[in-house]
């Protein structure tokens, strides 16, 4: 049989840590390999498969579109993309957006756009966050794991610790550009921002004549209870960065755009396969899963049983559970890889989010049945 594995691992370009699974199939939270055994997902394509996995619905759109027209730059109009933003634009308030193709590009514009906008050049991080891999979304990331051989970065940013007010409000000058801020930070380790957080960052770029980028490219889609996460807060974003669940796992990313945001210039930016008819098709059907199955409102439910009974396992391994809706973080006192090889054994797949913390990114389609057995798999393994 044709070594999946060992073809792979000879052509990668080494950038993966892999694990030795090769998924060829996916209906729902589920996926196989290609022996036919199954795992319940919460790993979630990263949170780019929010819909579940070959959703019936978004396999019609992108079949029909793909028979349709494919690609379609945005140098002309299109019916799809003009669905998709004005259904965006009622969604968030925010009338004109770009549209790019990965969470990487939804920042890199967002930062090109905050500084082309207000004639600044600064930019104010969190620490801990993540933010992409490409320059400035690599600079932007407050990390520096990953900036490790890829100096020197672009200038003019500068990191704070989240959820700390007084140390962000030192940090903004009439120098500021824009504020970018993931509501729960992901990657970081799972940590929500605060309301009290949030809204003071608003409150203070208003004051300083500075934009707030929120970062929902994690959080976004329903992850967190509510189709965006800046809608537990009542918060305004000036530019807002969607990507990973945004089209049923197909690859999409955008940047939209609120009143404060100034005009952009003609021709300063430009993506040859951004708002592809076929993306956009896909991403106007997220949409409907999103409210025929009112999937915020279930990750809004799941979620919370899923924090109490994460609360509830009794384990000298654990430091601490945060989440929010159906994004979970287990702190443990330990390196989390030997328990994701337990969990896979017991056919869990899940995610770290550094060195210690194991995170959870089911998708929202996920079953109340499937959600106790990855509760069930993880008591054991942290026994
Ligand atoms: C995944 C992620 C990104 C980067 O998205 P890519 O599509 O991998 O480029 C940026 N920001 C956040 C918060 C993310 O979770």
């Amino acid at each position: 049989m044709f070594d999946i594995i060992g073809t792979e691992s000879q052509h990668n370009s080494g950038v993966y840590g892999k694990r030795e699974i090769a998924l060829v199939r996916g209906a729902g939270a589920l996926v196989f390999d290609r022996d036919g055994r199954e795992y319940i997902d919460c790993v979630g394509g990263q949170g780019s498969a929010n819909v579940g996995h070959v959703h019936p619905a978004i396999v019609r759109a992108v079949s029909a579109q793909a028979g349709t027209l494919i690609a379609c730059t945005e140098m002309f109009y299109n019916d799809r993309r003009a669905e998709l933003v004005s259904r965006l634009a009622a969604l968030t308030g925010m009338r004109r957006m770009f549209l790019s193709n990965s969470g990487a590009e939804a920042v890199e514009t967002a930062l090109k756009f905050a500084r082309v906008a207000t004639g600044r050049s600064g930019i104010v991080a969190a620490l801990r966050s993540f933010h992409g891999r490409t320059f400035g979304a690599l600079t932007a990331t407050g990390n520096k794991k990953y900036h490790a051989g890829f100096e020197p970065l672009v200038p003019g940013f500068s990191h704070v610790p989240y959820n700390n007010l007084e140390k962000l409000a030192g940090a903004v000058t009439e120098q500021t550009a824009a504020v970018i801020l993931e509501p729960v930070q992901g990657e970081g380790g799972v940590y929500p921002g605060t309301a009290e957080y949030l809204r003071g960052a608003q409150e203070l770029c208003r004051q300083r004549g500075a934009l707030l980028i929120l970062d929902e490219i994690q959080t976004g889609y329903g992850r967190t209870g509510k189709l965006f996460a800046y809608q537990h807060h009542d918060l305004q974003p000036d530019i807002l960065c969607l990507a990973k669940s945004m089209a049923g796992g197909l690859p999409m990313g955008a940047t939209l755009l609120g009143e404060r945001v100034g005009e952009i210039p003609i021709g300063s930016h430009g993506s040859t396969f951004g708002g592809n008819p076929v993306a956009c098709a896909a991403a106007l059907a997220t949409l409907d899963v999103m409210e025929e199955q009112r999937l915020p409102e279930r990750a809004a439910v799941l979620g919370g049983r899923l924090q109490a009974q994460l609360q509830a396992i009794e384990s000298p391994l654990v430091r601490e559970v945060r989440g929010l809706g159906l994004i979970a973080g287990v702190e443990l006192k330990q390196k989390v890889a030997p328990c994701l090889a337990a969990l896979a054994e017991r056919g869990i797949l899940a995610l770290p989010a550094g060195m210690t913390v194991i995170r959870l990114l089911p998708p929202l389609v996920i079953t109340e049945e499937q959600l106790e057995r990855v509760v069930a798999a993880l008591g054991e393994v942290l026994h």
